[in-house]
């Protein structure tokens, strides 16, 4: 069963819910590598386990969203 991750991304003021399985998300390490060294982007949770379920992805997101001052929505691939 996919796990859900919230991806942050604060110069975009962006909050997205992803989907494991998804190709942006891969299992929370993103596309890019060094994804852990850019304090710009971050996923969460941080240990790479993932959310069971969307509900408690979406408490994360809304809530890093009034962090940053950003829009929160999930991912239009996956979900
Ligand atoms: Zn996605």
């Amino acid at each position: 069963m996919p796990y859900y991750f919230v991806h942050t991304n604060k110069p975009n003021r962006k909050v997205v819910i992803h989907l494991s399985t998804c190709s942006f998300c891969n299992n929370g390490n993103g596309v890019q590598k060094k994804i852990h060294g850019d304090s710009n982007s971050k996923w969460y949770p941080q240990d790479g386990t993932g959310y069971s379920t969307l509900e408690e992805a979406l408490t994360v997101a809304q809530k890093s969203a009034r962090q940053l001052n950003a829009i929160s929505q999930c991912c239009k691939v996956c979900i």
